[in-house]
Protein backbone atom coordinates (compact mmCIF):
# COMPACT_ATOMS: atom_id res chain seq x y z
CA UNK A 1 0.00 0.00 0.00
CA UNK A 2 1.02 3.54 -0.91
CA UNK A 3 1.64 5.77 2.71
CA UNK A 4 2.22 9.39 3.08
CA UNK A 5 4.73 9.93 5.78
CA UNK A 6 5.03 13.31 6.66
CA UNK A 7 7.98 14.56 8.05
CA UNK A 8 9.49 10.90 6.88
CA UNK A 9 13.18 12.59 6.21
CA UNK A 10 13.52 12.59 10.03
CA UNK A 11 14.99 10.70 12.69
CA UNK A 12 11.86 8.37 13.70
CA UNK A 13 10.99 9.12 9.26
CA UNK A 14 14.08 7.11 8.02
CA UNK A 15 13.80 4.30 10.45
CA UNK A 16 9.88 4.20 9.49
CA UNK A 17 10.88 4.38 5.81
CA UNK A 18 12.98 0.82 6.03
CA UNK A 19 10.39 -0.55 8.20
CA UNK A 20 7.22 0.12 5.80
CA UNK A 21 9.46 -1.53 3.12
CA UNK A 22 10.09 -4.80 4.64
CA UNK A 23 6.63 -4.74 5.90
CA UNK A 24 5.58 -4.51 1.44
CA UNK A 25 4.52 -0.73 1.53
CA UNK A 26 5.62 1.82 -0.44
CA UNK A 27 6.08 5.14 1.88
CA UNK A 28 5.94 8.46 0.32
CA UNK A 29 7.38 11.12 2.38
CA UNK A 30 6.27 14.28 2.80
CA UNK A 31 8.89 17.08 4.59
CA UNK A 32 9.90 20.43 4.42
CA UNK A 33 13.14 19.82 4.96
CA UNK A 34 13.71 22.43 7.94
CA UNK A 35 14.63 19.71 10.06
CA UNK A 36 15.16 16.40 8.02
CA UNK A 37 17.55 15.23 5.74
CA UNK A 38 17.14 14.02 2.06
CA UNK A 39 19.86 11.91 2.43
CA UNK A 40 18.16 9.77 5.17
CA UNK A 41 15.06 9.15 2.62
CA UNK A 42 17.29 7.11 0.59
CA UNK A 43 15.43 5.41 -2.44
CA UNK A 44 11.73 6.50 -1.31
CA UNK A 45 9.95 8.96 -2.72
CA UNK A 46 10.07 12.11 -1.57
CA UNK A 47 8.18 15.63 -1.84
CA UNK A 48 9.31 18.72 -0.56
CA UNK A 49 5.97 20.64 1.20
CA UNK A 50 5.10 22.61 4.42
CA UNK A 51 2.45 20.54 6.59
CA UNK A 52 0.43 24.13 6.85
CA UNK A 53 0.50 23.86 2.89
CA UNK A 54 -3.15 22.06 2.05
CA UNK A 55 -2.89 22.20 -1.70
CA UNK A 56 0.36 20.73 -1.90
CA UNK A 57 -0.99 17.89 0.35
CA UNK A 58 -3.97 17.34 -1.43
CA UNK A 59 -1.71 16.99 -4.88
CA UNK A 60 0.22 14.92 -3.19
CA UNK A 61 -2.38 12.77 -1.94
CA UNK A 62 -4.12 12.58 -5.08
CA UNK A 63 -1.19 11.93 -7.35
CA UNK A 64 -0.13 8.57 -5.04
CA UNK A 65 -3.62 7.06 -4.14
CA UNK A 66 -3.38 7.79 -0.52
CA UNK A 67 -5.60 6.04 1.77
CA UNK A 68 -3.22 6.37 4.78
CA UNK A 69 -1.25 8.58 6.31
CA UNK A 70 1.69 8.06 9.34
CA UNK A 71 2.02 11.90 10.62
CA UNK A 72 5.62 12.29 12.19
CA UNK A 73 5.61 15.83 10.68
CA UNK A 74 5.99 18.20 14.03
CA UNK A 75 8.18 20.49 16.12
CA UNK A 76 9.12 18.64 19.10
CA UNK A 77 11.68 20.31 21.57
CA UNK A 78 9.87 21.08 24.96
CA UNK A 79 11.98 23.80 25.99
CA UNK A 80 11.67 26.03 22.27
CA UNK A 81 8.11 25.24 22.44
CA UNK A 82 7.53 27.23 26.10
CA UNK A 83 9.26 29.71 24.32
CA UNK A 84 7.61 29.65 21.24
CA UNK A 85 4.10 28.26 21.84
CA UNK A 86 2.66 30.12 18.38
CA UNK A 87 5.18 28.00 16.39
CA UNK A 88 4.39 25.02 18.20
CA UNK A 89 0.33 25.11 17.74
CA UNK A 90 0.41 26.58 14.11
CA UNK A 91 2.80 23.37 13.50
CA UNK A 92 1.34 20.89 15.18
CA UNK A 93 -1.90 21.70 15.95
CA UNK A 94 -3.23 23.36 12.73
CA UNK A 95 -0.64 22.33 10.58
CA UNK A 96 -2.35 18.53 11.42
CA UNK A 97 -5.89 19.93 11.02
CA UNK A 98 -4.74 21.34 7.70
CA UNK A 99 -3.29 17.69 6.80
CA UNK A 100 -6.78 16.31 8.18
CA UNK A 101 -8.68 19.09 5.91
CA UNK A 102 -6.77 17.05 2.82
CA UNK A 103 -7.36 13.87 3.70
CA UNK A 104 -11.30 14.38 3.82
CA UNK A 105 -10.65 15.91 0.36
CA UNK A 106 -9.13 13.07 -1.19
CA UNK A 107 -10.91 10.59 0.70
CA UNK A 108 -7.95 9.18 2.87
CA UNK A 109 -9.52 8.12 6.18
CA UNK A 110 -6.73 6.09 8.04
CA UNK A 111 -3.98 7.86 10.27
CA UNK A 112 -1.29 6.70 12.19
CA UNK A 113 -0.33 9.40 14.65
CA UNK A 114 2.88 10.37 16.44
CA UNK A 115 2.19 11.61 20.00
CA UNK A 116 3.82 11.65 23.23
CA UNK A 117 4.35 10.94 26.76
CA UNK A 118 4.22 14.61 27.19
CA UNK A 119 0.31 14.30 27.11
CA UNK A 120 0.78 13.32 30.45
CA UNK A 121 2.35 15.87 32.37
CA UNK A 122 3.28 14.80 36.07
CA UNK A 123 2.03 11.79 36.12
CA UNK A 124 0.55 10.58 39.31
CA UNK A 125 1.57 6.69 38.67
CA UNK A 126 5.07 5.15 38.34
CA UNK A 127 3.93 3.13 35.32
CA UNK A 128 1.99 5.14 32.99
CA UNK A 129 -1.19 3.99 31.45
CA UNK A 130 -2.99 5.14 28.31
CA UNK A 131 -6.37 5.99 30.26
CA UNK A 132 -4.58 8.59 32.61
CA UNK A 133 -5.56 12.03 32.45
CA UNK A 134 -3.80 14.66 29.78
CA UNK A 135 -2.34 17.35 32.34
CA UNK A 136 0.51 18.94 29.36
CA UNK A 137 2.87 20.96 31.61
CA UNK A 138 4.60 22.35 28.01
CA UNK A 139 2.99 23.94 25.31
CA UNK A 140 4.50 20.94 22.93
CA UNK A 141 2.46 17.87 25.16
CA UNK A 142 -0.51 20.88 25.20
CA UNK A 143 -0.57 21.07 20.95
CA UNK A 144 -0.13 17.10 20.94
CA UNK A 145 -3.14 17.02 23.34
CA UNK A 146 -5.33 18.72 20.83
CA UNK A 147 -4.36 16.72 18.10
CA UNK A 148 -5.84 13.66 19.87
CA UNK A 149 -8.96 15.63 20.59
CA UNK A 150 -9.57 16.56 16.63
CA UNK A 151 -9.03 13.03 16.08
CA UNK A 152 -11.83 11.72 18.17
CA UNK A 153 -13.98 14.44 16.90
CA UNK A 154 -13.08 13.33 13.31
CA UNK A 155 -13.29 9.75 14.14
CA UNK A 156 -17.11 10.93 15.44
CA UNK A 157 -17.87 13.24 13.08
CA UNK A 158 -16.23 11.65 10.00
CA UNK A 159 -15.79 8.58 10.43
CA UNK A 160 -12.05 8.76 11.00
CA UNK A 161 -9.61 5.60 12.10
CA UNK A 162 -6.93 6.55 13.97
CA UNK A 163 -4.25 5.03 16.03
CA UNK A 164 -2.02 7.19 18.39
CA UNK A 165 1.23 6.05 19.42
CA UNK A 166 2.63 8.47 22.41
CA UNK A 167 6.07 7.70 21.81
CA UNK A 168 8.33 7.84 25.21
CA UNK A 169 12.22 8.65 24.87
CA UNK A 170 12.91 7.67 21.50
CA UNK A 171 16.83 6.71 20.99
CA UNK A 172 19.18 4.53 19.45
CA UNK A 173 19.89 4.32 15.42
CA UNK A 174 19.75 1.43 12.97
CA UNK A 175 21.94 -1.92 13.58
CA UNK A 176 23.69 -1.17 10.39
CA UNK A 177 24.80 2.12 11.74
CA UNK A 178 23.83 3.67 7.86
CA UNK A 179 20.84 6.08 9.54
CA UNK A 180 20.71 7.44 12.92
CA UNK A 181 19.84 10.79 14.87
CA UNK A 182 21.08 13.96 13.55
CA UNK A 183 19.89 17.28 14.85
CA UNK A 184 20.28 20.67 14.41
CA UNK A 185 20.60 22.05 17.00
CA UNK A 186 21.22 18.86 19.10
CA UNK A 187 18.63 18.58 22.37
CA UNK A 188 18.59 15.08 23.02
CA UNK A 189 20.34 13.79 25.89
CA UNK A 190 21.69 10.18 24.53
CA UNK A 191 23.38 12.32 20.75
CA UNK A 192 24.81 14.85 23.31
CA UNK A 193 26.10 12.20 25.66
CA UNK A 194 27.72 10.76 22.75
CA UNK A 195 29.38 14.06 21.12
CA UNK A 196 31.17 14.33 24.19
CA UNK A 197 32.29 10.76 23.81
CA UNK A 198 33.46 11.90 20.43
CA UNK A 199 34.96 14.64 21.55
CA UNK A 200 32.94 16.59 19.68
CA UNK A 201 31.76 18.70 22.78
CA UNK A 202 33.11 19.44 26.20
CA UNK A 203 30.58 17.68 28.32
CA UNK A 204 27.26 16.74 29.39
CA UNK A 205 24.88 19.18 31.49
CA UNK A 206 22.87 17.62 33.74
CA UNK A 207 19.56 19.92 33.87
CA UNK A 208 18.59 19.23 37.57
CA UNK A 209 19.88 17.24 40.21
CA UNK A 210 17.27 17.69 43.10
CA UNK A 211 14.32 16.01 41.65
CA UNK A 212 12.48 13.82 43.70
CA UNK A 213 13.70 10.80 42.08
CA UNK A 214 16.57 8.50 43.84
CA UNK A 215 19.71 10.24 42.40
CA UNK A 216 17.75 13.10 42.13
CA UNK A 217 17.79 13.25 38.17
CA UNK A 218 15.39 13.07 36.07
CA UNK A 219 14.08 9.59 34.55
CA UNK A 220 12.78 8.52 30.97
CA UNK A 221 12.12 5.50 29.92
CA UNK A 222 14.35 5.18 26.67
CA UNK A 223 12.88 3.27 23.21
CA UNK A 224 14.52 1.73 20.75
CA UNK A 225 13.77 3.70 17.44
CA UNK A 226 13.91 0.61 15.15
CA UNK A 227 10.98 -0.91 18.06
CA UNK A 228 9.18 2.41 17.53
CA UNK A 229 9.14 2.27 13.74
CA UNK A 230 7.64 -1.61 13.78
CA UNK A 231 4.94 -0.58 16.36
CA UNK A 232 4.07 1.65 13.46
CA UNK A 233 3.67 -1.15 11.32
CA UNK A 234 1.75 -2.76 13.74
CA UNK A 235 -0.73 0.10 14.35
CA UNK A 236 -1.64 0.45 10.31
CA UNK A 237 -2.85 -3.39 10.76
CA UNK A 238 -4.88 -2.19 13.80
CA UNK A 239 -6.41 0.73 12.76
CA UNK A 240 -10.83 0.84 12.41
CA UNK A 241 -12.84 3.33 10.59
CA UNK A 242 -14.78 5.15 12.69
CA UNK A 243 -12.32 4.74 16.02
CA UNK A 244 -9.37 6.44 17.94
CA UNK A 245 -7.10 4.01 19.50
CA UNK A 246 -4.05 5.02 21.81
CA UNK A 247 -0.93 2.96 22.31
CA UNK A 248 1.92 4.23 24.96
CA UNK A 249 5.35 2.85 23.59
CA UNK A 250 7.97 2.30 25.93
CA UNK A 251 10.25 -0.55 27.68
CA UNK A 252 8.35 -0.16 31.00
CA UNK A 253 12.06 0.62 32.54
CA UNK A 254 13.41 4.24 33.68
CA UNK A 255 16.72 5.36 33.70
CA UNK A 256 17.86 8.57 35.31
CA UNK A 257 20.01 11.17 33.76
CA UNK A 258 22.93 10.22 35.41
CA UNK A 259 22.53 6.49 35.18
CA UNK A 260 22.66 7.14 31.58
CA UNK A 261 25.57 8.52 31.39
CA UNK A 262 26.89 5.62 33.16
CA UNK A 263 25.21 3.73 30.76
CA UNK A 264 27.41 5.55 28.45
CA UNK A 265 30.42 5.23 29.60
CA UNK A 266 30.70 1.54 29.77
CA UNK A 267 29.42 1.00 26.06
CA UNK A 268 31.92 3.70 24.69
CA UNK A 269 34.78 3.11 27.33
CA UNK A 270 35.20 7.47 27.13
CA UNK A 271 35.05 9.12 30.12
CA UNK A 272 32.40 11.77 29.72
CA UNK A 273 32.64 14.91 31.87
CA UNK A 274 28.95 16.14 33.67
CA UNK A 275 28.23 19.26 34.94
CA UNK A 276 24.93 20.09 37.44
CA UNK A 277 23.01 22.69 35.00
CA UNK A 278 19.96 24.25 35.84
CA UNK A 279 16.50 22.62 35.60
CA UNK A 280 15.31 22.73 32.42
CA UNK A 281 11.67 24.46 32.47
CA UNK A 282 9.16 21.66 30.99
CA UNK A 283 10.91 18.46 32.80
CA UNK A 284 8.27 16.47 34.37
CA UNK A 285 10.33 14.13 36.99
CA UNK A 286 9.62 11.08 36.03
CA UNK A 287 8.27 9.17 32.69
CA UNK A 288 7.84 5.52 32.29
CA UNK A 289 5.21 4.10 30.46
CA UNK A 290 3.21 0.68 31.08
CA UNK A 291 3.10 -0.90 27.45
CA UNK A 292 0.54 -3.63 28.05
CA UNK A 293 -1.43 -2.79 25.96
CA UNK A 294 0.42 -2.38 23.11
CA UNK A 295 1.23 -6.05 23.93
CA UNK A 296 -2.33 -7.00 24.36
CA UNK A 297 -4.33 -5.08 21.05
CA UNK A 298 -1.18 -4.91 18.71
CA UNK A 299 1.48 -7.93 19.57
CA UNK A 300 4.22 -5.77 19.63
CA UNK A 301 7.22 -6.17 21.93
CA UNK A 302 10.49 -4.29 22.01
CA UNK A 303 13.35 -6.34 20.31
CA UNK A 304 15.81 -4.22 21.78
CA UNK A 305 14.82 -3.33 25.02
CA UNK A 306 18.30 -2.85 26.70
CA UNK A 307 19.52 0.69 26.97
CA UNK A 308 23.17 -0.75 26.53
CA UNK A 309 21.96 -2.26 23.44
CA UNK A 310 20.25 1.38 22.65
CA UNK A 311 22.88 3.14 23.20
CA UNK A 312 25.66 0.77 21.57
CA UNK A 313 23.67 1.17 18.11
CA UNK A 314 23.12 5.06 18.35
CA UNK A 315 27.28 5.01 19.01
CA UNK A 316 28.03 3.13 16.01
CA UNK A 317 26.06 5.61 14.38
CA UNK A 318 27.81 8.58 15.30
CA UNK A 319 31.11 7.16 15.46
CA UNK A 320 30.56 6.45 11.68
CA UNK A 321 29.00 9.94 10.94
CA UNK A 322 30.84 12.63 13.43
CA UNK A 323 29.40 15.04 11.69
CA UNK A 324 26.03 13.58 10.89
CA UNK A 325 24.06 13.60 6.98
CA UNK A 326 26.82 16.21 6.62
CA UNK A 327 29.92 14.99 5.74
N1 LIG B 1 18.75 16.28 29.66
C1 LIG B 1 19.87 16.70 30.36
N2 LIG B 1 20.86 17.33 29.66
C2 LIG B 1 20.78 17.55 28.31
C3 LIG B 1 19.63 17.12 27.62
C4 LIG B 1 18.64 16.48 28.33
O1 LIG B 1 19.97 16.52 31.57
O2 LIG B 1 21.71 18.16 27.75
C5 LIG B 1 17.68 15.58 30.39
C6 LIG B 1 16.33 16.24 30.29
O3 LIG B 1 16.19 17.22 31.29
C7 LIG B 1 15.38 15.06 30.46
C8 LIG B 1 16.17 13.88 29.86
O4 LIG B 1 17.53 14.31 29.81
O5 LIG B 1 15.19 14.80 31.81
C9 LIG B 1 15.73 13.55 28.44
O6 LIG B 1 15.70 14.74 27.69
P1 LIG B 1 15.52 14.74 26.11
O7 LIG B 1 15.62 16.17 25.67
O8 LIG B 1 16.44 13.75 25.51
O9 LIG B 1 14.05 14.17 25.89
P2 LIG B 1 12.63 14.67 26.48
O10 LIG B 1 12.45 13.92 27.79
O11 LIG B 1 12.65 16.15 26.64
O12 LIG B 1 11.66 14.19 25.45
Amino acid sequence: MNVLVTGGAGYIGSHLLRALESAGHTPIVYDNLTKGHRQSVADAKLIVGDITDGRKLRSAMDENKIELVIHLAALADVADSIEKPDEYFRCNTIGTMTLLEAMRDCGAERMVFSSTAAVYGRPKRTSIEENDPFDPINPYGASKVCTELMLRAYAEAYGLGSVSLRYFNVAGADPTGEIGEDHDPETHLVPLILQVALGTRQKVRIFGDDYDTPDGTCIRDYIHVCDLAQAHIAAVEAIEPARTKVYNLGNGEGFSVKQVIAAARRVTGHDIPAEVAPRRPGDPPRLVASWKRAAAELGWCPKYPQLETIISHAWAWHEAHPTGYAQ
